[in-house]
């Protein structure tokens, strides 16, 4: 697709960001070009427009970005996942490990039915492991994840593994 260039463009590598030795895709330049913006949003309402997608779940904080306009766009509802203690009902929680240390995602119970069919959106995808946090949450609950979707790809990093066989789509691929 002709758009996808202008896409990855748009999106400034920071070297050594936020430590030596990581080379940090930084989406804010990709979000200060509006037709670059538009263009990423488009291309995941193409996909997923007319799919029967009730819920796109959106991990804090780049998926809350990402994921309503698209939400918005296909007519599903919008679920963040959020870092502990920021959601204010009651939540299930599920942590994951990251290279030093482990973080966790939480979402709010009742937020998605048993059955509805999710799709969850970010803006990266490393390791996987998030994505792979953010699929337990929503079966935990019985939703059915049919795809995840992210801007960015790092292949290398073998995220796409993670994911216990649920589809990822993503625009760009980063080496
Ligand atoms: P993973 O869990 O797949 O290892 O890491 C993915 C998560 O880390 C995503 O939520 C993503 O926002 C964040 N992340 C890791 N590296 C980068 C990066 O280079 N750029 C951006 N924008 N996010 C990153």
């Amino acid at each position: 697709d002709p758009r996808l260039e202008g896409i990855a463009s748009a999106i400034r590598v920071v070297p050594n960001f936020p430590k030596p030795g990581i080379m940090f895709k930084d989406i804010t330049t990709l979000l200060l070009d509006p037709n670059a913006f538009k263009n990423t949003i488009d291309l995941f309402v193409e996909r997923y427009s007319g799919k029967g997608i009730d819920a796109v779940a959106g991990v804090e904080a780049r998926g809350f970005i990402f994921g309503p306009p698209i939400a918005l766009a296909i007519g599903a509802k919008f679920i963040p996942l959020r870092k502990p203690r920021k959601l204010p009902g009651e939540v299930i929680s599920e942590k994951y490990i990251l290279e030093y240390g482990s973080d966790c995602l939480e979402m709010h119970i009742g937020a998605v039915q048993p059955g509805e069919h999710a799709l969850v959106v970010d803006d990266l995808v490393a390791t996987g492991g998030t994505l792979c946090a953010a699929i337990n949450l929503l079966e935990r609950a019985g939703a059915q994840v049919v795809e995840c979707a992210c801007v960015i790809e790092l292949p290398e990093l073998k995220g796409r593994q993670k994911l216990n066989g649920k589809p990822l789509y993503v625009l760009i691929e980063s080496h």
